[in-house]
């Protein structure tokens, strides 16, 4: 393809995605991802917790290619899941993290690309990829940082000037040449007011994240019991946590979802904890149906809802 009709594709890409309801949007070439090393080393130390999947496909994760070998570009999108000021839990209740307040992200973002995948072939025959979110061997946040959407903050997020860090991630894998992006500077300079805030430590260096001390991996993805002593760090959170989002000056004032799917649950956000030490797998199916809550399952949500 030549360089004007693969600028004048990237144009009709860029204007789909809009429509689609992408905030953001942007193009990076396949190449392998750079500090992988330090990945390798966050798991070698454990960082990563009770994550087996990470340590799976160590060659697909560093190099996209290797996951679809036609790849020549991958469009990076992101779209912003803020619902506004949510209200506070009051006594007995526990407070679920904002991303989980809506229909599951995997399935919605995941249409939303094959929206756009479908568009692409309709206009380009030629054309075919790979849609993720969340999924697959892939390093999402470099990716996007490469595409120039953003940059890995010192929260270990994507952090946009424009949309703060309420966002969800997805990428397509493209067997077309697309004109790239450019990444943007690092915006974080001296802040660290998400790394003071963690309330268990496990924001410990510049963009590194010891996930095995963070609450959101300990509420959502760990099955064992929880430490106490730890636990008791937890506060109200009983599914996720957005500390270190809240405090981020980027998240001051974002804006709205324009998606209808992420605030759909907002009922959810503070619940009973009696209600959820009370409730049976039925209930538990009827309530959290559609979330990403359902995944994690009433042992662990009631694991998480007791007592320290
Ligand atoms: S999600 Fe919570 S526990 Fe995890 S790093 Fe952020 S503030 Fe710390
Ligand atoms: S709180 Fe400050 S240091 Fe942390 S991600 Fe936001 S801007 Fe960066």
């Amino acid at each position: 393809m030549e360089k004007t009709d693969a600028s004048v594709l990237k144009e009709k890409i860029l204007s789909k995605a809009r429509e689609i309801g992408f905030d953001l949007c942007g193009i990076t070439l396949p190449k392998p991802v750079e500090h992988y090393a330090e990945f390798l080393e966050w798991i070698r130390q454990g960082k990563g917790g009770e994550m087996e999947y990470m340590k799976a496909n160590p060659e697909r994760r560093k190099n996209p290619a290797k996951l679809y070998t036609e790849v020549q570009s991958i469009i990076s999108c992101i779209v912003n899941y803020y619902q506004g000021k949510l209200p506070e839990p009051e006594d007995g209740e526990g407070k679920i993290s904002r991303y989980a307040l809506g229909k599951d992200y995997h399935k919605v973002v995941k249409k939303m690309l094959i929206k756009l995948l479908k568009f692409i072939k309709s206009i380009e025959p030629s054309a075919d990829g790979r849609a993720y979110v969340d999924t697959g061997a892939i390093m999402e946040k470099e990716i996007a940082a490469k595409a120039g959407l953003g940059w890995i903050g010192k929260n270990s997020l994507i952090v946009s000037s424009g949309l703060g860090s309420y966002i969800f991630i997805g990428e397509i894998l493209l067997n077309m040449y697309i004109p790239p992006d450019k990444p943007i500077t690092e915006r974080c300079k001296d802040c660290r007011l998400c790394i003071d805030a963690c309330p268990t430590g496990a924001l410990e260096d510049e963009r590194r994240l010891d996930a095995s001390k963070c609450i959101a991996y300990f509420t959502i993805e760990y099955g064992g019991e929880i430490p106490k002593h730890f636990k008791k760090l937890f506060g109200n959170w009983i599914y996720g946590c957005d500390i270190c989002q809240d405090v981020c000056p980027y998240n001051r004032n974002p804006p709205i979802t324009k998606i209808p799917a992420f605030k759909e649950k907002l009922h959810l956000r503070n619940i009973s904890l009696k209600k959820i030490l009370s409730m049976n797998e039925q209930e538990f199916n009827q309530y959290f149906q559609g979330t990403p809550i359902k995944r994690t399952g009433l042992q662990r949500l009631k694991r998480n809802a007791r007592n320290p």
